[in-house]
């Protein structure tokens, strides 16, 4: 959940096509398959703006083993080692080392090697849902894709925390700024995105959380905690990530009241038996 610029010029992918269309085996469908990554770059890898390319299986096969070939290329490694990320441009999680399909190579052969529709993910990403899935049952539901959505530089989502608070349950959530159809968008992302890690993640930060509060006051005024709940969320959106799977819990936290007036309870009785 975050933007990325494209690995390569609209160029740099083209002249694989053209490269690959030497051979006999893929000229024939060199026209469109220079057409289809056009029409990709042109609705940023919108499932809802085009449907596959269709083609004879064998051609499909070819074209979706293209990947197998090519996934250890420095030009991929360079896509998948990306040093810059601080959490996975997906889901959030704070690991990576894997390389998503946006569209998957699955249904959309075409774009298997396609640079534009390979961004770096977690693992999880890469072998959960997402794999298969690349859009909703209602129209505007799909992924948020870091190369084309550039909007997803901003907080995009926020974690929802439902009372009882002793045995609180989350709830990934659009921030509530978000229109449509952004809005639809964003929730279709955060259910196909998220799984146990985050549930267990989150479990732990709210579990902790007034320990850490603990650490870093003096004074546990009602007051005091809330400005410090605000300077964790800004501190988590540097360190982890605007998007990150903390960002978006200390948001979720800092916009309910009922939500801190029970962590600052929990601090109170936790320095008291400290
Ligand atoms: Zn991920």
């Amino acid at each position: 959940m975050r933007s990325l610029p494209v690995p390569t010029s609209a160029d740099g992918d083209d002249s694989e096509i053209e490269a690959l269309c030497r051979d006999p085996i893929f000229a024939p469908g060199r026209q469109e398959w220079l057409a289809a990554y056009a029409a990709y770059r042109a609705v940023g890898g919108n499932p809802w703006a085009f449907d596959p390319l269709y083609v004879d299986s064998d051609l499909h096969h070819r074209r979706y083993d293209l990947y197998d070939g090519r996934k250890n290329s420095p030009e991929l490694k360079a896509i998948r080692d990306n040093k810059q990320l601080k959490y996975c441009p997906m889901c959030g999680s704070p690991v990576i080392g894997s390389l998503d399909h946006y569209l998957p190579r699955t249904t959309y052969s075409e774009f298997s090697i396609m640079r534009a529709n390979l961004v770096p993910a977690c693992m999880h990403c890469n072998s959960s849902t997402k794999g298969k899935t690349y859009r909703g049952e209602a129209e505007h539901e799909r992924f948020i894709h870091p190369y084309f959505d550039a909007w997803a530089n901003g907080p995009v989502w926020q974690v929802e925390i439902d009372a009882p608070y002793s045995a609180a349950t989350f709830r990934p959530v659009p921030t509530p700024d978000l229109g449509e159809p952004r809005r639809s968008l964003v929730q279709f992302h955060l259910r196909n995105v998220l799984g146990k890690q985050f549930m267990i993640s989150t479990v732990n930060l709210w579990a902790t959380y007034h320990e850490t509060l603990a650490v870093n006051l003096d004074d546990y005024a009602l007051d005091a905690v809330i400005a410090r709940i605000g300077k964790d969320r800004k501190i988590a959106e540097i360190t982890a990530g605007t998007n990150s799977w903390s960002a978006a819990f200390m948001r979720g936290l800092q916009a309910s009241g009922p939500a801190i007036v029970h962590v600052r309870m929990k601090l109170l009785e936790f320095v008291e038996n400290a």
